[in-house]
């Protein structure tokens, strides 16, 4: 990426007929002077940074009207990029505001790559990685708790705990790197507290991936497959779940050929349900396609579902859908209808016939937080609310690298290799955390980082 220049963009969300206010967005350091040649201002308003002009966005070729609009103007280095930054705030849709970004773009401004604001922000010291990272997750957060650990990233929680554990790797290092080259001027190092402090961070760094599944969760979402054979309840189910959560249930067309996708939100983490509805386990030609559609679902799901019903028992064909299942898929046997069955709810083990699976009823609802909860329990969600920060995929790779990388010079410790064997190791982790907050960061890896932005932001 560039990083010169002056870019504009539209800020808000494009989208014909919606929209009251439509931001369009320069930084840099024209962005001044093409905001005094398009705008406007009557009476005797003054260009002052950080007050609001009232007035008319101007086509300078013809003195055409294009938009009235409120201009906001952030001169260096109090605003989000660092640079001068002009806002003009206008009426919302799509005609208008394309125009008045053409206008900016004809005046020299050139066009926003996506995440290029936020990147100008991180590259001017404005932002670490970390807090340039949630903005992007703050924006495409899908339930509420997304959005606030992304908001306890954007506060920095995640920078100052990984920005904590590289001091105190430096802290080691340094002392480990002055006794390779000056041993005999120095006191004597004490191997086993290097070691011990080397371990304390490896087991915070552990715990810090492990954290990462719960996050990934909240910020993805899970992908459930209902399955079982008809009339078992899988609508009922799926009315049960959306009605409480007083959630969207949007039809999507699936991601996978033949499935239908319906997004809910429960405890917090966002699911996407896969209807397998129709899947009769039969060896039929005719039923194939069925078939077809449930390994589909099976395959894409992070979690299957298995729906049979208790008042007519475990059937041969609740057993051969069993069957479809992959080993090594996530499976939560469920029983509905407890109520016709009379049988109590929740959590029962195998007996009387019936495999082990969690009981309850669609129709009264009963047993259903027992449900839900052990859908999450089962998928590593556990208990969310302690959450406090939570890496991303990028920041876990890097942050499992690291914990790695001392289990190695923690061999070295074992093994009572000379200190410049600690030291290869240490340098990496120490590498590797300061790539996850910015401070150690390839070009490449930044580029990758703000292209997954949107434009805009
Ligand atoms: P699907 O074919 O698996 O989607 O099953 P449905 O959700 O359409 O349910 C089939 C029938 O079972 C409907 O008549 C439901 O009212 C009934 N049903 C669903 N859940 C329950 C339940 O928990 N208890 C009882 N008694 N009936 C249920």
């Amino acid at each position: 990426m560039e990083v010169s220049g002056t870019i504009a963009a539209v800020a808000t969300a494009v989208a014909p007929g919606q929209g009251s206010v439509a931001i369009v967005r320069i930084s840099g350091p024209e962005a001044e002077a093409i905001g005094r040649r398009l705008f406007v201002a009557p009476g005797q308003q003054s260009w002052e940074s950080h007050r609001v002009l009232y007035g008319h966005v101007v086509d300078p070729a013809n003195g055409e009207r294009v938009d009235e609009a409120l201009l906001l103007l952030m001169r260096s280095p109090r605003s989000f990029t660092r640079e001068t930054v002009v806002e003009f705030h206008c009426h919302g849709g799509l005609i208008a505001v394309q125009r008045v970004l053409e206008l900016v773009l004809a005046a020299g401004a050139r066009r926003a790559l996506p995440g290029e604001f936020s990147q100008r922000a991180f590259l001017n010291g404005r932002l670490d990685l970390t807090r340039a990272e949630a903005i992007g997750e703050l924006v495409t957060a899908r339930s509420r708790r997304a959005a606030q650990l992304a908001m306890a990233g954007l506060d920095g929680g995640l920078q100052r705990r990984l920005g904590a554990l590289r001091e105190r790797l430096l802290d080691q290092l340094a002392e480990l790197e002055a006794r390779v080259d000056f041993e005999e001027d120095l006191p004597p190092l004490d191997g086993d507290a290097v070691a011990a402090e080397l371990a304390a961070v490896r087991g915070e760094l552990e715990l810090l991936v492990a954290e990462a599944r719960q996050g990934e969760l909240l910020r993805e979402g899970l992908r459930v497959a209902i399955v079982g054979r008809p009339n078992v309840g899988k609508s009922s189910l799926l009315n049960l779940l959306s009605q409480r959560q007083k959630a969207i249930v949007t039809d999507l067309p699936g991601t996978t050929r033949d499935l239908l996708e319906s997004e809910l939100v429960l405890e917090g983490v966002p699911l996407t349900l896969l209807d397998t509805a129709g899947i009769r386990p039969t060896t039929d030609r005719v039923e194939a396609l069925g078939i077809e559609r449930a390994r589909q679902a099976l395959a894409a799901a992070d979690v299957v579902l298995l729906l049979f019903d208790l008042a007519a028992g475990w059937t041969p064909e609740d057993q051969a859908l069993r069957e479809l299942v992959p080993e090594a898929a996530v499976l939560l046997v469920a029983g509905n209808k407890a109520d016709a069955a009379g049988l109590p709810v929740g959590l029962v083990p195998a007996g009387a016939g019936l495999p082990a699976a969690l009981h309850f009823s669609a129709l009264t609802g009963a047993g259903r937080q027992e449900l839900v909860a052990e859908l999450l329990r089962r998928c590593g969600a556990g208990p969310l609310e302690g959450l406090q920060v939570a890496l991303n995929a990028r920041q876990r790779d890097l942050a499992a690298a690291a914990a790695a990388s001392l289990a190695a010079a923690l061999e070295a410790a074992v093994q009572h290799l000379p200190w410049d064997f600690w030291t290869i190791d240490l340098r990496a982790a120490v590498r590797a955390l300061g790539e996850i907050t910015g401070e150690e960061v390839s070009e490449a890896v930044l580029d990758r980082v703000f292209s997954r932005f949107c434009i805009g932001k």
